[in-house]
Parts: C-alpha cells; sequence; structure tokens
C-alpha cells in the first residue's frame, strides 16, 4: 500500500492514502510508493518528497525549490515531476527509479544554509530509497550543502568531484534525439540546411544552438529575456530572432525545439506549428493528455521530452560512481539510437510515439524490476 508519511509528525504516523484529504486522493491516483512532507518551522523549510517507482533502482530526481500558490500545487507538481522521472530513468537505461523534491518558497528570500541542511537530514532519513540532485531553483553548491547532511545526493560542484553543469549532456542528447527525428523523417541524421526554431536559449536551448550551428542547420530563436537572447546572437551571429513566440512557431521551419517551460505544445500551438518536427529539451512539454495524437494527425513526428532531455540525469547518475564525463557522453549518445527505436515502434503498434516511449519504459520497470524477487540467499 502506498502511504503518505510525515517526518514532521513527532509519533510517526503513517496515514494511509484514503484519510489524507486532497493530497490522498492525488496520491491513489498517480500510483506513487511514497509521499514525505517534511517541515522545519526555525528554518521555515516546508518540502514536499515524492517517490513514484524504486522497481528499478534508488529513487533519483532533482529539488524544485519554488515559491507555489498553495500546497495542493506543490503535490500536484512533485507528483507529476516524480512519475517523470521514473519514466526518464527507464528509459535512459539508468538503475534508478524516480523521485523528485520540491520545496515550497522562493528561494530568493528563504533559501539559507540551514534550511538547506535541515532539507539534507530529511533525504538521508529516507536511508537511499530517494538520491536528490538540482533543478530549478537550486545550484550545484546547494547540493555541497546538502550534502553536509546527507550522502544521497549528486549534482554537487566540480571541486567536490561533482560533475558541473549537466546542461552540457541534456543539450547534447536533445541534439541527438533530434538527428534520429531527422534520419526518421527525411532519410539523414544531417541538420545541414534545415531550418530550427528553438524557444528559450537558456543553459540547454544555448548549447543546443552550438550543435546545431556546428552541423550546419539555419537556427531561429525566441526568448523573453533579451540578456539570453543577446549571449546566444554573440556567440553565433548568424542566427536569426524572431520578435515574438507567435512568429517562432508559425515561421518557416523544419523543426520546432522547445527549451524553456513545459507546456509548450498545445491545440493553438499545433494550429499554426510548421515544423513537421518536435524535438526539444523542456521537460513535459505535451500541454495535455492526447496532444500527442493531434500533433500525429497533424503530421508531425514528435520525439518524446524525457527520452531526448536524459543527458542531464545520465550525467548525474555517473557522479554516483566517480565522475566520467566521456562515459557520461557516450551514454547520453546513445539517445540517437532509443529516439530512432521508439519513432519505429510507434509506427510498427500504429500508437503516438509518446505511448510508444511509455510503453517501452513500463516494460523496462516491468521486466528488470521483478528480477528483485529472486532471493540471493542471506
Ligand atoms: P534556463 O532557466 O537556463 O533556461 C530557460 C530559458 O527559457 C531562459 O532563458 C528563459 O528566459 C526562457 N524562457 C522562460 N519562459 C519563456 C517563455 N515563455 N518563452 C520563451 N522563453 C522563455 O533553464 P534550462 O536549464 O536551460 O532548462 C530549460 C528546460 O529544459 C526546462 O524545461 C528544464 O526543466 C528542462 N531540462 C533541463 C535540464 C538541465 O540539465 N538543465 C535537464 C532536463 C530538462
Amino acid at each position: 500500500m502506498a502511504t503518505v508519511t510525515d517526518p514532521a509528525d513527532k509519533a510517526g504516523t503513517v496515514r494511509d492514502g484514503t484519510t489524507a484529504g486532497t493530497v490522498g486522493s492525488a496520491l491513489n491516483q498517480a500510483g506513487h510508493e511514497q509521499i514525505v512532507f517534511c517541515h522545519d518551522a526555525p528554518t521555515g523549510l516546508r518540502s514536499i518528497i515524492a517517490i513514484y517507482s524504486t522497481a528499478l533502482g534508488p529513487s533519483l530526481g532533482g529539488t524544485r525549490f519554488y515559491p507555489y500558490a498553495s500546497e495542493d500545487a506543490a503535490v500536484a507538481d512533485v507528483l507529476n515531476l516524480s512519475k517523470a522521472m521514473a519514466y526518464k530513468n527507464a528509459m535512459a537505461g539508468l538503475d534508478h527509479g524516480g523521485g523528485k523534491a520540491v520545496i515550497i518558497g522562493d528561494p530568493q528570500v528563504i533559501k539559507s544554509e540551514a534550511l538547506l541542511r535541515a532539507y539534507g537530514r530529511f533525504v538521508e532519513s529516507l536511508n537511499g530509497r530517494y538520491i536528490t540532485a538540482c533543478d530549478i531553483g537550486t545550484y550545484s553548491q546547494d547540493m555541497d550543502i546538502v550534502a553536509r547532511e546527507c550522502r544521497h545526493v549528486t549534482g554537487r560542484t566540480e571541486p567536490h568531484g561533482g560533475a558541473g553543469d549537466s546542461s552540457i549532456l541534456t543539450a547534447f542528447g536533445v541534439f541527438q534525439g533530434m538527428r534520429a527525428a531527422a534520419e526518421h523523417s527525411w532519410g539523414s541524421p544531417s541538420l545541414r540546411g534545415r531550418a530550427v526554431a528553438v524557444e528559450g536559449v537558456g543553459k540547454v536551448g544555448g548549447h543546443l544552438v552550438t550543435h546545431l550551428i556546428e552541423d550546419g542547420a539555419a537556427v531561429t530563436v525566441y526568448d523573453i529575456n533579451d540578456a539570453a537572447v543577446a549571449r546566444v546572437l554573440a556567440k553565433h551571429p548568424a542566427i536569426n530572432v524572431a520578435a515574438t513566440r507567435s512568429d517562432l512557431v508559425s515561421g518557416d521551419a523544419d523543426i520546432y525545439a522547445p527549451c524553456a517551460l513545459g507546456g509548450a505544445i498545445d491545440d493553438d500551438t499545433i494550429a499554426v506549428l510548421r515544423a513537421r518536427v518536435v524535438c526539444g529539451g523542456a521537460n513535459n512539454q505535451l500541454a495535455h493528455p492526447g496532444i500527442d495524437k493531434l500533433l500525429e494527425d497533424h503530421g508531425i513526428v514528435y520525439a518524446p521530452d524525457y527520452v531526448v532531455n536524459a543527458g542531464g540525469v545520465i550525467q548525474v547518475a555517473d557522479e554516483l560512481e566517480g565522475f566520467n564525463f566521456d562515459r557520461a557522453k557516450a551514454k547520453a549518445d546513445q539517445i540517437f539510437a532509443t529516439t530512432k527505436r521508439i519513432l519505429a515502434l510507434a509506427g510498427q503498434e500504429g500508437v503516438p510515439p509518446a505511448v510508444a516511449a511509455d510503453r517501452l519504459a513500463e516494460r523496462r520497470m516491468s521486466d528488470v524490476g521483478r528480477l528483485r524477487g529472486i532471493w540471493l540467499g542471506s
């Protein structure tokens, strides 16, 4: 039975999902193994750790530090994110289940050494069932602080044996997924002469533009942050800059790469999108269930987000063994073959690629996870 445990509750009560109100019903629907609420009043820490699955090993996923409007919004986010991590880790061939954590509050206001160390102690209390890392609002320097209280943390700074900036391999993996989608669609993985529209040129989008330019693509970018655009323009003066998002998505492009926020692919976007391939780094790109079918109906090939953006988690998982960049890059390189396999399987099974990816991930969780039932003796 899935449980909601609250370490802040001195009695250590374990509540079953049916008695936990809104959280309980969300948990029952989502099918998670465990949700832990962490509270430390003096530091202002309010955190939720969600473990979707440990079928393949200890759950792994980052900590999002964000000023959620309500606890319900934080619960909904951590449930979605931890489930997505289970699928991403399974598809990337990692021996990790899926988990994620959120810290509720504005990191600019409440982040402190004591809060991060309190958080680290709660992660430690799970005894390795959850391994944390960076996400929106948390950085490698924060993980160094968390690690002073906790062994189950990765994504640390290089002086502390960490792997450094995960967006480098995330962008590399997205580029490999894009090459695979190009081969699937046009018979060649080369992006030479292809027009690519990149939405969001932060860490991932910025590195992706470099790969695209090096491969000979014609790149158009859009970002709400002028400084981000200026940075990429200074490095690659030949790129085009769209004035609005609408100009970017309705413009003449072969490939659309969402690299900003989730939910980029909605009905309105599909109605105007001229690109025939969607492949980008953003998490949770599909705005609602069924939108993957709409993409297919419009003849648009979708390279599933969690398949192509797994380079970052591949990097932080590698750090747990003692980071080796070449080994991690070789694993991220496999995103090319995985993407091709999923697009082919989707065709064979007559389902959208997002469904084919989910099926493959679920099969690995089931086939490999089942092996833990083989008794090894004491
Ligand atoms: P980032 O904050 O460095 O970059 C995001 C960029 O998107 C910023 O430049 C921002 O100005 C821009 N942006 C925000 N809202 C926008 C909007 N409405 N329209 C256009 N641009 C907008 O973040 P990042 O690390 O590059 O991550 C980008 C995406 O990739 C996120 O969805 C993230 O969850 C996902 N992702 C990142 C990694 C990683 O290793 N960094 C790994 C997997 C997935």
